[in-house]
């Protein structure tokens, strides 16, 4: 059984995607975390994004990519490094997109995801293209979505709780930049599949829609 939850930043996906697992019984991946990993390893090797893709694509080409799910939450792993405390950083976050819209990088995340899937057939899967690019099959597919300002202050909340610091404008500006950098992507542009349920969580909480889609998936 695959449910997936696509949506832009801050839509509520992970937490939704973390609590719909846990009542379902199944695992959870946050395939945002993987495009994450890559980054924050590419940084701390020193390579400059913008002007070394190649250095990216090689690095991501030869590191697994591995959740280690015997941990709560899980914790993340490229290569031999856990870049788990390091995936929420700004640096990471104002990057992030510029790797993920490079195709060949698109490529490897997608395959591994796959073989996840393959290794934990019953999963909540979540991201931007996991119902219409990575498994079109799925049996339930859901598009979350939250106005900019929303989705922004639950940015902030998730950054508070881990301890960062916190700057709402900013946040806010670089959520509406993210958005659309994954808008324009060639490879995998972040829509709502066709066949996918598309819910705005703008004014609900997260025990609603986690209610909501838990119910859907039942039925
Ligand atoms: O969901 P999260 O904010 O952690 O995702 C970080 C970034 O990873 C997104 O802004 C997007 O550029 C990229 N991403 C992607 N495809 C996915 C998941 C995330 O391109 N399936």
């Amino acid at each position: 059984m695959i449910v997936t939850l696509d949506g832009p930043a801050g839509s509520g996906k992970s937490t939704t995607a973390w609590q719909l697992a846990s009542r379902l019984g199944v695992e959870m991946l946050d395939t945002g975390a993987m495009y994450r990993g890559i980054t924050a390893k590419a940084l701390d090797r020193g390579i400059d994004i913008a002007t070394e893709p190649h250095a990216v694509i090689e690095l991501a080409r030869s590191s697994e990519v591995r959740f280690d799910w015997t941990q709560q939450p899980p914790r993340l792993w490229v290569g031999r490094r856990d870049m788990t405390d390091r995936l929420r950083d700004h640096d990471v976050t104002n990057w992030v997109s510029d790797v993920s819209s490079m195709p060949a990088i698109r490529h490897v995340m997608v395959k591994a995801q796959r073989r996840i899937a393959s290794e934990h057939p019953r999963l909540v899967t979540e991201g931007r293209d996991q119902g219409s690019v990575v498994f079109p099959d799925a049996d339930a597919k859901f598009y979350l979505d939250a106005s900019p300002q929303v989705r922004a202050k639950r940015r902030a909340d998730q950054l508070r709780a881990a301890g960062k610091p916190v700057d709402l404008d900013q946040i806010r500006e670089a959520i509406i930049l993210r958005d659309r950098k994954d808008a324009a992507r060639k490879d995998g542009p972040l829509i709502c599949p066709e066949d996918a349920q598309r819910i705005d969580t703008s004014d609900m909480t997260s025990e609603q829609v986690v209610d909501f889609l838990a119910q859907r998936v039942r039925a």
